[in-house]
């Protein structure tokens, strides 16, 4: 079968398509034919090889896809050949056109979602769902700030958001993010490269601010955050890629709390509660990754490129 292979960490063009032997599942193993695969950011940190969970070479990277279960080992109790299937990590790696999982690592993809939307659904979605209702526990009636609603998680907790009853306020920086966070369902959106947009904010809450952030990129808006922020407010650091000069002072004044998140420290129960939701946010239709662009396999690096370099508007994925 076609995979990815990574022989050393590096650039995008390090990873290159080669003819891998198809591996057998076994005990609580599945074998998946991935239809689609998930490109993440945190694909691309892996892949230079200095992330704290960088993989031992050579390896194919992905843990996000979506496809039909081929073969099942002997110790598998939830799945069947057939099976329509997300993943939500994978043992030999999702950018190929088989990947071994364990059963564990899968979630059942109902038929009125596709398998290009699927490879869109673990990290995003349970990154979003874990940090808004497992850190911030976000409630209904309360407003949320999405700083970064255009990508991959924003969208996704943009989505969860709006389903749980909270008023959504979106930032994004091109007409197609925005566009894209409002019919998600976001009731407002601002520019996050315009400097007033955290006034804007502010005012646009009747200058009472928003109770809960999602941030994105935080060692550009942690500091600043506070200006739209309500009293006894909640930050959730998702994304960060730099450090910030900050004051704490802030987080004193208003009783805030800001809280880390890293989706590889979810325990089982969080883990089991994620796929809980997901599965019936997909199945009922509140839950819809946005795809954003496809490529074949063999654009890879393409891709990585893409995610870091160019404007977000959904999700970018893989087709083996
Ligand atoms: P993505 O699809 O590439 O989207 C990136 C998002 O960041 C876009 O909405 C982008 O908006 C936004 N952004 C760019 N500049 C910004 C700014 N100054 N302020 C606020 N937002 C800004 O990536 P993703 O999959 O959504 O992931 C978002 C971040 O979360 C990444 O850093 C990723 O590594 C991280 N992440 C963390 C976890 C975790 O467990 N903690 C899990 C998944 C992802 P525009 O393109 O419209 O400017």
């Amino acid at each position: 079968m076609k995979a990815i292979l990574v022989r050393e960490f590096g650039p995008p063009e390090v990873m290159k398509v080669e003819d891998v032997e198809l591996a057998e599942p076994t005990g609580t193993q599945v074998l998946v034919k991935i239809e689609a695969a998930g490109v993440n950011p945190v694909d691309t940190y892996l892949r230079t090889g200095i992330h704290a969970h960088a993989p031992n070479l050579p390896y194919t990277p992905g843990k996000d896809g979506a496809g039909v279960v081929q073969s099942v080992g002997d110790g598998v109790t939830r799945f069947k050949p057939g099976d329509r299937v997300y993943t939500a990590g994978s043992v030999s790696g999702t950018y190929a056109e088989y990947s071994i999982c364990d059963e564990s690592h899968l979630g059942s993809l109902p038929e009125n979602v596709s398998f290009e939307e699927g490879a869109g659904v673990w990290t995003p979605y349970a990154t979003a769902y874990r940090a808004l209702f497992q850190k911030a526990d976000a409630k209904a009636g309360e407003t949320v700030l999405v700083h970064g609603a255009s990508g991959g998680v924003g969208l996704a907790a943009v989505q969860w958001a709006k389903n749980a009853g909270l008023r959504v306020i979106g930032t994004a920086s091109s007409e197609e993010g925005k566009q894209a966070s409002l019919d998600n369902g976001a009731d407002a959106v601002f520019d996050h490269t315009d400097e007033d947009h955290f006034s804007a904010i502010h005012e646009f809450t009747d200058r009472k601010g928003v109770d809960v952030i999602i941030e994105m990129l935080a060692n550009v808006n942690l500091e600043r955050d506070f200006e739209c922020l309500a009293m006894f407010g909640r930050i959730v650091v998702v994304g960060n890629r730099g450090s910030v000069e900050f004051t704490p002072r802030q987080a004193m004044t208003k009783d805030a709390t800001i809280y880390g998140m890293s989706l590889f420290n979810a325990g089982k129960d969080e883990l089991d509660a994620a796929h809980e939701a997901i599965g019936l946010g997909l199945s009922q239709g509140f839950l819809k990754p946005p795809v954003g662009r496809t490529f074949p396999l063999a654009d890879a690096p393409r891709a990585h490129t893409e995610i870091i370099e160019t404007k977000a508007a959904g999700k970018i994925v893989l087709i083996p």
